[in-house]
């Protein structure tokens, strides 16, 4: 037997026990679907995409030039999220993949990037996790993609603790200088596209951006699978209207199955 075929032969093993535990589901909807299948989406959720461009507004300085999310941190996109990231459940990194991919349609200038990246994590907890979950959806998409995918472009140098309960300024703050940029690239003049899986205030990619641009990158988008919904922030604007708006087309959209 050759590495190849036995590699092939674990994967399905792991598969299919990851699958006793965390039964394949639509990451949008919570169907169950067989472990065979690719993607965790389901017929009648795939091709959605619910969010549109973020704004842009509550940066004190933006960097990267425009930021795409794919979906909402919530319900089952958000429980699929935590278990990609937290119990290992590394085969929805060609789902998340698949959905930015949608997304990307919107803009060309992000699917034209010379350069695809992702935000690196700090060396502690890469070795705690074993992989970096935004590199692997980075690494999924840019077989789509046309630009050249560089997963260490960045370093992260500093310990940042979780931002996730941290206001928009404690996290500015928090992630200031925590990324080097890796000199053995030139990215002068170049197209960066940065994916990450979470967007909340947008600093991490913010300072990512920054970080990129001072080594001369041309021009920085960045790509996350969810956005998070801050209570309050984009309130008044097209953001609320336009996922009712999905989402009764959605609901309608279920009536007819
Ligand atoms: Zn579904």
């Amino acid at each position: 037997m050759t590495s190849e075929q036995t590699a092939k032969i674990l994967k399905t093993v792991k598969e299919a026990f990851l699958n006793i535990f965390f039964p394949k589901k639509c990451v949008y909807c919570g169907k169950i679907l067989g472990y065979k299948s690719n993607l965790s989406l389901c017929l009648q959720c795939a091709g959605k995409c619910m969010t549109r461009e973020k704004p842009l507004r509550d940066f004190e300085t933006k960097y990267f030039d425009s930021a795409l999310c794919a979906s909402y941190y919530e319900k089952h996109m958000r429980n699929a999220i935590l278990n990609f990231k937290f119990h290992a459940v590394t085969y929805l990194a060609p789902t998340f993949a698949h959905i930015l991919l949608l997304k990307l349609k919107e803009d060309f200038r992000f699917a034209y990037a010379d350069i695809i990246t992702c935000v690196p994590l700090g060396r502690a907890r890469l070795a705690k996790r074993g992989y970096n979950q935004s590199e692997l959806v980075a690494r999924e998409a840019s077989k789509s993609l046309s630009g050249e995918f560089i997963s260490n472009l960045l370093f992260k140098v500093k310990d940042v603790p979780p931002l996730s309960k941290m206001t928009a300024a404690k996290r500015r703050r928090a992630v200031k200088n925590a990324y080097k940029f890796n000199n053995n690239f030139d990215i002068r003049g170049k197209t960066v596209l940065l994916i990450d899986d979470i967007f909340t205030t947008g600093a991490t990619v913010n300072e990512c951006a920054r970080i990129l641009k001072l080594n001369g990158a041309k021009s920085v988008f960045a790509m996350c699978v969810c956005e998070t919904r801050q209570k309050g922030l984009f309130e008044n604007d097209l953001h609320k209207e336009n996922f009712d708006e999905r989402k009764n087309l959605y609901n309608s959209d279920k009536r007819r199955v």
